[in-house]
């Protein structure tokens, strides 16, 4: 028994070796590869292949695939939410948002997440798996086709961490550019991490002009590891010198992501403090007020207190926005609608 491989995370280059050996010439691998990038979901959809090809295809390949399992359109603005189901069972998300710029699709990285942070619904149960590069391109593929519409931005902030799964991440990063496919370039991508501090040195390697988003929510080493255990790891000291160093490398502003908490790191205090830290940063910081996770009792502050916060930010000369709260009544934050799932036992 030789295992089946993903064929729709292969390069045309890879996929190029892989039929040489079996004496199929280049063309067709060329014309596979692009099938592979229209966003096709069986080989038997590939309609200038020879069937006989097709059928020693399926012996030696598979391509990855999303399956719908629900959907939620939001009432209250244009955000779609989705959960789908792997080949094994397993379940992840996805949103797709509308801004005046385009369309947004927040993917999922990973089925749930190895970090623990305690305000976030993905990484209860923790990590089942890694998704592949393919998975990650049939998510944004999905949303695409079922929408009738172009996805110009992608946002690494779904379910898992990106740069604990950066093989497959970096994969997904240089297919989904491909103009012969989704054709979203690096700068129309965020990546989001928790703070995975030998990530961001291999990221930086690199050097893609996507944006990256660390997840800081708090302005010191106290209240960052109370709620996020890979602080235990790499505290904020090393994490900003990764920033600073990735800033240095790659000439991007880096965007930090700050989740507001109620009494928990949503004082004056903490927005001096967080000021003092990120001084001098080629840097943006967005405020999130928190969603509320029934599992943790965490509240948002009311809409002054973010405003406050927000503003004292900006006026030490660190910008700083607000982000819109979107899909409120769909549980559209990651992580929220798996956890409902599981829960119900629906599996
Ligand atoms: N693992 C990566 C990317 C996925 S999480 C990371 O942590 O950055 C995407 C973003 O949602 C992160 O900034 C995360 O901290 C934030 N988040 C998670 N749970 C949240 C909640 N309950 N309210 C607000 N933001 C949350
Ligand atoms: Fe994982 Fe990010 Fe959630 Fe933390 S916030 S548990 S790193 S998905």
């Amino acid at each position: 028994f030789v295992p089946l491989k993903d064929i729709k995370s292969m390069t045309l280059d890879e996929i190029s070796a892989e039929f040489s050996t079996f004496q199929v010439p280049a063309f067709r691998a060329r014309q596979v590869y692009l099938w592979l990038r229209k966003g096709v979901t069986s080989f038997e959809q590939m309609v200038n292949i020879p069937k006989k090809l097709k059928e020693d295809l399926c012996k030696f390949f598979y391509i990855s695939t999303v399956k719908i399992k629900k959907r939620l359109e939001s009432k209250v603005d244009d955000t779609v939410k989705y959960l789908y189901e792997l080949y094994d069972g397993e379940y992840i998300e996805s949103v797709l948002m509308k801004y005046h710029h385009g369309y947004t699709v927040c993917i999922s990285s990973q089925v749930g997440c190895r970090m623990g942070c305690s305000f976030c619904a993905s990484g209860l149960n923790g990590l089942c798996r890694s998704l592949t590069a393919g998975e990650m391109l049939a998510q944004v593929e999905f949303a695409a086709q079922d929408n009738n519409i172009r996805v110009s931005n992608v946002v690494m902030m779904g379910m898992g961490e990106p740069l604990d799964n950066l093989n497959n991440t970096v994969r997904f990063l240089q297919l989904v550019g491909d103009l012969d496919g989704l054709g979203i370039g690096m700068r129309h991508i965020s990546v989001s991490t928790s703070g995975l501090v030998p990530g961001i040195y291999k990221l930086m390697e690199y050097g893609f002009p996507i944006t990256l988003s660390i997840s800081l929510h708090a302005p010191n080493d106290a209240i960052r590891s109370a709620a996020m255990p890979i602080n235990k790891a790499y505290n904020m000291q090393k994490l900003l010198t990764a920033c600073r160093d990735y800033i240095q490398k790659t000439g991007r502003r880096i965007s930090f992501e700050y989740a507001l908490i109620s009494g928990l790191n949503d004082s004056d205090a903490c927005a001096e403090e967080l000021a003092g830290r990120l001084h001098g940063m080629l840097c943006h910081v967005n405020l999130i007020p928190a969603n509320p996770v029934a599992e943790n009792g965490y509240k948002r502050p009311d809409p002054k207190r973010v405003q406050r916060f927000c503003s004292l930010l900006n006026s030490r000369g660190i910008v700083t926005t607000v982000r819109r709260t979107l899909g409120a009544d769909i549980n559209a934050s990651c992580g929220q609608l798996r956890r409902k799932t599981l829960e119900k036992g629906s599996r």
